[in-house]
This record gives C-alpha cells, sequence and structure tokens, in this order.
C-alpha cells in the first residue's frame, strides 16, 4: 500500500521511521516532510492547506492510506476531504477536531458529560471576561479560545495579570476565551487510540514545555519528553481512562461527531484524582518521539485499523518496558526567534552511541544540514528507568555539532528525583 504523510517535524520523522517498518507498506510520501524524513519517504513538495493538491497527489500516486500528523490540517478540515473520496484516514475530522480547536467546545463537552476538569467561564466580550474574574480565586488561567500553538494561555498570579491578559486577547476583534479555575498537581499526558467506539490506551509521556533548566523561562512546543511517566500509575491511568477518555469518545458518538485517531489528554493530577487540561487530537511533539522509540509491532496496520473502524479486532499494542527519553535540540533564539542557518553535524556519531535522531527543523544547504526552524533536533536514548534513558541521550547530545543550538540539560528530572527518593 502506498502512504502519504502529512507533516514536517519530529513528530513526523518518528512516525515515518516506524511506519517505514510495516510489511503492508509499499512505498512511503511525505508532505512536505524535511531531510530526516527523506530517509524513509519520497518528500513531495505539497502544502497539506491546499486540500484540492493534496486530493491530487493521491489519486495520481494510487494512495492507500493518508497519515495527518499536525492539528492544523485536521482543524482545518483536510481528513474530511480526503474521506469524501473514499481513502481511509488517521485523524479526525473538522467536527470532532474541535477537541483541540475550541477550548470552549471540550469545556462544555466536559461539562455536559461530568468529566472532571477546572471550573471554567466562556466569555466573549473583556466587560465579560472582567466579570467573570469575580467567580474565580487567584491564581486563575486566561485562555484564548482557538488554536495558538500554547501561546494563547496565561497562567495568572494576580488579578493585574489576568486582567491584562483579557484585555489583550479582547483587543483581537471575534476574540472568545476561557476563565479558568487553577489546578494544582503534576501534568501528565496519555494517548488512546481510538476509532469512534474502541479505545486502546497507547502510553503515557511527561514533557518539558518551558525553555529553560529547572522549568524556567517562556512555554515553548516542548523541549524534551520520556515515556512511560510512572507519575500515571496504572490505578490514575484507569480513572484517567474511565472518568475522561471513554465519557469524551461516548459523548462524540452521541453527537454524531465520532472521534477517530489518536486523542492525547494533558493531565493534572490533582489531589481528588486525574483532571482534564486540554486534548490535543494528535500526537504530541516530542512526546511522539518516545513513543515511537517504545512502540512495537506493525504501526501502520494499527492506524489503519484506527481509521478502519476495526480496532477492536486489531491486536493491543505492545510497548517495550524501557523508558524513552528525548531531548530536543533547538536553535538560539528560540521561543523568540530561532538562528537560522546553523550547521548541524555528528547525527551519525550520536546513532553510533545507541541515541536515535529525530529531524525536525532541519534543511539541505549543498551537502550540510543546517537549522532551518526553533526546534531542530529530538535526541532520543532508551534506558531501564528514566535516568539510564536520560544518560542515553545525553550521550548523544554530546556527540551532536551545532554550535548554534542548545538544549535543556535536566529533561526527566522530576521521575529521576522521585527515583533518587
Ligand atoms: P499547548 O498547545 O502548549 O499544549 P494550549 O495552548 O493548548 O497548550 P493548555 O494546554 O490548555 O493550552 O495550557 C497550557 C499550559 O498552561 C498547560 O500545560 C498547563 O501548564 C497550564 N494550564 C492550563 N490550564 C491550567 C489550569 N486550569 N490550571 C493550572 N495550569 C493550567
Amino acid at each position: 500500500m502506498n502512504v502519504l504523510l502529512i507533516g514536517s517535524g519530529g513528530r513526523e520523522h518518528a512516525l515515518a521511521w516506524r511506519l517505514a517498518q510495516s510489511s503492508t507498506l509499499t512505498k512511503l510520501y511525505a508532505a512536505p516532510g524535511n531531510p530526516g524524513i527523506a530517509e524513509h519517504a519520497e518528500l513531495v513538495a505539497l502544502d497539506p492547506a491546499d486540500h484540492r493538491a493534496v486530493i491530487d497527489f493521491c489519486i495520481r500516486h494510487s494512495i492507500g492510506f493518508v497519515v495527518i500528523g499536525p492539528e492544523a490540517p485536521l482543524v482545518d478540515g483536510l481528513a474530511d476531504n480526503i474521506r469524501t473520496m473514499g481513502l481511509p484516514v488517521f485523524g479526525p475530522d473538522k467536527a470532532a477536531a474541535q477537541l483541540e480547536g475550541s477550548k470552549g467546545f471540550t469545556k462544555d463537552l466536559c461539562s455536559r458529560a461530568n468529566i472532571p476538569t477546572a471550573a471554567y467561564a466562556k466569555v466573549t466580550s473583556r466587560q465579560g471576561g472582567m466579570a467573570a474574574l469575580d467567580d474565580f480565586a487567584i491564581p486563575v488561567v486566561v485562555k484564548a479560545d482557538g488554536l495558538a500553538a500554547g501561546k494563547g494561555v496565561t497562567v495568572a498570579m494576580t488579578r493585574d495579570e489576568a486582567e491584562g491578559a483579557i484585555t489583550d486577547l479582547f483587543s483581537v476583534s471575534g476574540a472568545e476565551a476561557v476563565i479558568e479555575e487553577f489546578l494544582e498537581g503534576e501534568e501528565v499526558s496519555l494517548f488512546v487510540l481510538t476509532d469512534g467506539t474502541t479505545m486502546v490506551p497507547f502510553g503515557s509521556a511527561q514533557d518539558h514545555k518551558r525553555v529553560g533548566d529547572g522549568d524556567v523561562g517562556p512555554n515553548t512546543g516542548g523541549m524534551g519528553a520520556y515515556s512511560p511517566a510512572p507519575v500515571l500509575t496504572p490505578q490514575l491511568e484507569q480513572r484517567a481512562l474511565d472518568e475522561i477518555v471513554a465519557p469524551t469518545i461516548a459523548a462524540m458518538a452521541a453527537m454524531g461527531t465520532p472521534f477517530s485517531g489518536v486523542l492525547y489528554a494533558g493531565l493534572m493530577l490533582t489531589d481528588a484524582g486525574p483532571k482534564l487540561i486540554e486534548y490535543n487530537v494528535r500526537f504530541g511533539d516530542p512526546e511522539c518521539q518516545v513513543l515511537m522509540m517504545r512502540f512495537q509491532g506493525d504501526l501502520l496496520d494499527l492506524m489503519l485499523a484506527t481509521a478502519q473502524g476495526t480496532l477492536a479486532d486489531h491486536p493491543a499494542p505492545a510497548f517495550a518496558e524501557d523508558t524513552a527519553l528525548t531531548v530536543v535540540m533547538a536553535a538560539n533564539g528560540y521561543p523568540g526567534t530561532p538562528e537560522s542557518g546553523g550547521a548541524i553535524a555528528g547525527i551519525e556519531a550520536a546513532e553510533a552511541t545507541g541515541a536515535r535522531v529525530f529531524q525536525a527543523g532541519t534543511r539541505r544547504d549543498g551537502k550540510t544540514l543546517v537549522a532551518s526552524g526553533g526546534r531542530v533536533l529530538a535526541v532520543t536514548g532508551t534506558g531501564i528507568d528514566a535516568a539510564s534513558a536520560k544518560a542515553a541521550a545525553y550521550r548523544g547530545v554530546a556527540a551532536i555539532d551545532f554550535p548554534t543550538g542548545f538544549s535543556r540539560s535536566d529533561i526527566g528530572w522530576r521521575e529521576i528525583q522521585r527515583i533518587a527518593g
């Protein structure tokens, strides 16, 4: 079968690597891809926002299955348009992608289905936002309704800060916002594959959103991750599945908009149990890299079963018991304006240490690999626990020569501290 993978990040490099190992695969194409993905797929210069062009490509190249990596094309309805031609797609249609695309939609669904999450108010004006603040204690969380790549959320430590965030949000016409109760606890990510009815757990991870060691500085797309995250014990995972994920899948189906693909639940482990912070409708980046390091089996067959509604008949996915840990190497300046064009060497040397290097913001400049984005590489190691996986990943990082880049030095610190007691 010919498969088209949409995306160009480290997440898609990890997916391409595993898809390429499938015995069901004839040929893998990736649009637009990157030099790392090019080791497993033929790159196609297609703009995923141009749905007509994607569909024409699928017809001309006898594509039998499309895997959509990032959220933007899903929220934009690319899966719907491909499905109308009768092709299976991994990823939800536009209506179901609202679980990520609209925070108000998700909060209303949680409220109707009694799903544990932070108390909230949906507001559509600055005045409404200011008035709603009276109902919340400080700290309080202010969120833009739509996709904002992690930049639409303010955790306000004072009322002044919350008012400032509301004023900023409503300086844009047509804005909508959600004001939320601040939840205390540790964050963890839980991944679930679903075909709309059957739910298959697909592992846990913990990411590191802040740019600096010790979780300081501005938010990023993610500076590193590890999987599994033992803080999500089997009991807590079962609670999250029963109280949060299963009712969501049932509510989506009951609304006539069943969710198909990977549902990524961002959870806060509070004293009262797991509560939903947010849903994403695709794999996380860099969480996907650590999940794929541990995944055992045929990814293409599993994704096809998800897309075709046959998950109930498919063997449950297996994962290595080892911990996988990935360290993101970013270009200097990230998450502000990253320095572009810096040379990168040493990927082979890093992989000779046993690490695996997933590429994100890279391009070829002649024979040289150079940086072309904020997050550039995800260097991934495995070990019997987070501490040994961390050591393996940083052995890989040490072998990379990327003078205009940087990485955090403490990925996995929460779990390593826990192991140390
Ligand atoms: P991203 O795209 O980075 O995943 P997002 O824009 O979709 O983020 P959220 O995940 O809802 O937004 O929030 C971003 C971060 O803000 C969370 O990871 C969490 O650290 C913090 N946060 C969000 N909501 C709450 C809450 N109710 N209580 C405490 N912290 C919160």
